[in-house]
């Protein structure tokens, strides 16, 4: 599906998939430094996600940068989470409508692609917001089942982190639903070390075993992934892809190594700099088993709290 041609959309207010038996799994903030562990987490379970990514932490660090291109590499799906993280309701319209597009441009000039999925800060899009998201096309995403994760982060040990952490996904998924009629859209945050290195096996673990498979927020809902521009992956293949080096303004060189040669989009030229041509999207990893490799840990449980104030300054959901 490269250069999607996309129509005009109906706005949606999403927080349940369009058919029954799936759960897509999305993790909000980043991309932050545990992101590289919850990949490795995520392909050993075999498990897709859509990560909402705050645009101002895209140009944080190499990595971060980096972390757009692998995420695409492992089959996941890229989403907005705006670009400061603030609250769209106390925004004018012109605020909000910069709060889409300079996440938008960040996130193109990484990875290629153009989010059709956002998901406003603490979930506020009231009216207005709701009207400016629908004059952009964007789906407004919202959940059906919350981790609460970043209530927990101050448990004392990860053990208990988790324990409250799977309290609602007990009573709402395990205990309260059916797979034969229900659906669910998860919220959980990638910034947190004891969610990323303790919570989401467990949470996974759980899903599975209740029957549920795992899809993207394009398979829940059924629209597709990106804007017209996206150059996105079409060709499954194995070789690695290593993330390319950056120039000055912060923009990826042309990617050598994917080597499916998809380069041929439309760029959409929002971009500061980006010029014409689209940027050549890491294919789709086909290889999904399991490597072997022991998940590492990112983190001391004491930096939790650290960590997360250091990712944005201030408690989020
Ligand atoms: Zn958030």
């Amino acid at each position: 599906m490269a250069n999607a041609q996309v129509p005009a959309y109906e706005a949606a207010r999403v927080s349940k998939c369009k058919m029954p038996g799936v759960v897509a799994y999305t993790f909000d903030d980043g991309p932050y430094i545990y992101n590289d562990q919850l990949l490795e987490i995520l392909k050993k379970k075999n498990v897709v996600a859509t990560f909402y990514l705050v645009g101002q932490m895209v140009n944080k660090t190499l990595q971060q940068q980096g972390s757009l291109k692998k995420m695409l590499e492992h089959g996941h799906q890229l989403a907005s989470h705006t670009y400061t993280h603030s609250n769209l309701d106390l925004m004018t319209e012109a605020e909000m409508k910069s709060e889409i597009s300079r996440t938008s441009d960040v996130m193109f000039a990484n990875s290629g692609v153009r989010p059709r999925y956002m998901r406003a800060p603490e979930g506020r899009c009231a009216d207005a917001c709701t009207k400016v998201m629908k004059e952009l096309g964007l789906v407004i995403s919202y959940w059906n089942v919350d981790t609460n994760d970043w209530r927990h982060v101050g448990e004392k040990t990860p053990a208990l982190a988790v324990q409250k952490s799977m309290e609602e996904i007990n009573r709402v998924i395990v205990q309260g639903s059916n797979p034969a009629t229900d659906s669910f859209i998860l919220l959980q945050h990638e910034i947190h070390p004891f969610s990323v290195e303790h919570l989401a096996d467990v949470v996974i673990d759980a899903i599975l075993k209740k029957g549920y498979r795992f899809v993207s927020m394009e398979e829940c809902i059924g629209e597709p992934a990106y804007l017209e521009g996206s150059v996105v992956p079409t060709t499954a293949t194995t070789a690695p892809v290593t993330p390319t080096a950056t120039s000055s303004t912060g923009i990826p060189a042309t990617t050598t190594g994917a080597g499916a040669g998809t380069g041929t989009g439309t760029g959409a030229g929002a971009g500061a700099g980006t010029g014409t041509g689209g940027v050549t999207v890491p294919t789709t990893s086909a290889a999904k088993g399991d490597n072997g490799a022991g998940v590492k840990s990112a983190a001391g449980w004491s930096l939790s709290l650290t960590a997360a104030a250091a990712a944005l300054g201030l408690a989020l959901f």
